[in-house]
């Protein structure tokens, strides 16, 4: 059947290798630590380390700079092997496919030298500051600012929800240069946690889902970076940064949340077919089998919208409000297929032991970070005129 034997137009001999070896890697690797991470909070800090000589960090980075040499189809296979091994509390999402590509895009040659072989390497973990205590989706509203003094920036501020944040060598960080402007006042500044005085972590957040992700609150106190840690040439440049780059980071999360209806289907397959009730089994009920319908029908329309997405991508065309769509079609349908699949699994589904019950967990977020949903619908419909 097409759905079983789908693949994505993209997918070629090449990164098909990839998918083989980035699956062993993750299943080996990483998920018998996966109870120990979700325990404490993080992953192990040597988990960015492994990763990094596996290969795995930084796919779409040139070589020049110690990165794969691939492109965003890399880093696709990567993280949704990572997703379907059950371990996307590893942020290397954040890492690599948002920050790495800032730091290529946006910096200077010796900023892209001085930091991206480090991020391949797992030797530095990047993170991406942009939400605050009194602001996530108005970004134009952050107050953190830095100042420039001399040949430094004085960052003050405080920022909240930040993934990687208690392991992050490298956090680049949205302030206001230039508080007398909106947008235009943005810039985006690197902070190097090891060598910056004034910059502290907070907690690392408990929260629903995605428990071995650390989350956590930074905090910026008259800390000092050198000037020529601005990101790219000029100061006012981060908003435009930011919404250049947006698109990709909300693509990748669509993918992830498909990969997450694809596993949901699979793993409740296997429940139904097993679980007897009335004499039979679950599978066998109608409303199973209706329910796993519109659940499969909607697992393929989201991965052949993202596939076709990605196309997109690779050829310059993907834009904001299509990649809007894709994040919050795509996220919302996890979050109600992840449900469904919860349901047919009767009571185990509420049991930590259950995969399915850490999906459920898991999935509720993603309507919420890299945009809202409700802001992806103000961005499409903003093509309305
Ligand atoms: C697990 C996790 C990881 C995260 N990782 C990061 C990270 O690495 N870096 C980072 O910078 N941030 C991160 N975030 C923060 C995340 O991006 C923000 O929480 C998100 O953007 C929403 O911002 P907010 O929480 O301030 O909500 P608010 O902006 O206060 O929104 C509250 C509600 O109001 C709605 N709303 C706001 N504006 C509008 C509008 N114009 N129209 C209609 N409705 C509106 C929202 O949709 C929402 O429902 C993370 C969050 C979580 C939970």
């Amino acid at each position: 059947m097409l759905y079983e034997n789908y693949q994505s137009p993209w997918l070629d001999d090449e990164l098909r290798i990839l998918r083989d070896a980035a699956t062993r890697f993750f299943e080996q690797e990483f998920k018998p630590h996966n109870a120990q991470w979700i325990s404490q909070g993080k992953v192990d800090r040597e988990a960015w380390n492994k990763a990094g000589a596996a290969g795995f960090l930084c796919a779409a980075i040139p070589t020049d700079y110690g990165g794969g040499g691939g492109d965003f189809r890399h880093e696709t296979v990567i993280m949704e092997e990572m997703h379907r091994a059950g371990v996307g509390g590893f942020g290397n999402q954040v890492h690599s496919t948002i920050v790495a590509p800032y730091l290529l895009r946006y910096g200077t040659e010796e900023q892209r030298r001085r930091w991206l072989p480090g991020m391949a390497t797992g030797e530095l973990v990047g993170a991406i500051a942009m939400t605050e205590p009194d602001t996530g989706s108005d970004l134009q509203a952050v107050r953190t600012t830095a100042v420039r003094d001399g040949d430094e920036y004085v960052i003050n501020g405080s920022k909240t929800y930040i993934t990687n944040g208690q392991h992050a060598d490298l956090v680049v960080v949205v302030a206001k240069t230039d508080p007398t402007q909106g947008a235009r006042g943005i810039s985006l500044v690197v902070v190097e946690t090891g060598s910056s005085p004034g910059f502290q972590r907070g907690r690392n957040l408990k929260k629903l889902g995605q428990k071995s992700a650390d989350t956590s609150e930074l905090f910026f106190q008259d800390c000092r970076v050198p000037a020529a840690n601005l990101l790219g040439a000029q100061e006012g440049q981060g908003f435009m940064q930011l919404m250049k780059q947006l698109p990709e980071e909300r693509l990748s999360i669509a993918q992830s949340a498909v990969v997450a209806m694809e596993r949901a289907i699979e793993i409740t397959l296997e429940f139904v077919r097993e679980r007897k009730a009335f004499g039979q089994r679950v599978l066998d009920f109608q409303n199973s089998r209706f329910k796993l319908a519109e659940c499969k029908t909607e697992a393929l329309v989201g991965r052949t919208f993202v596939d076709q997405c990605v196309l997109w991508l690779l050829d310059g065309r993907l834009d904001a409000a299509t990649a809007s769509m894709a994040k919050y079609w795509c996220t919302q349908k996890q979050c109600e297929v992840v449900d469904e699949c919860l349901q047919l699994h009767g009571g185990a589904g509420y049991m930590d032991e259950y995969e399915i019950s850490r999906m459920y967990a898991d999935a509720r977020v993603q309507k919420i970070y890299g945009g809202t949903n409700e802001i992806m619908k103000e961005l499409i419909g903003r093509t309305f005129g």
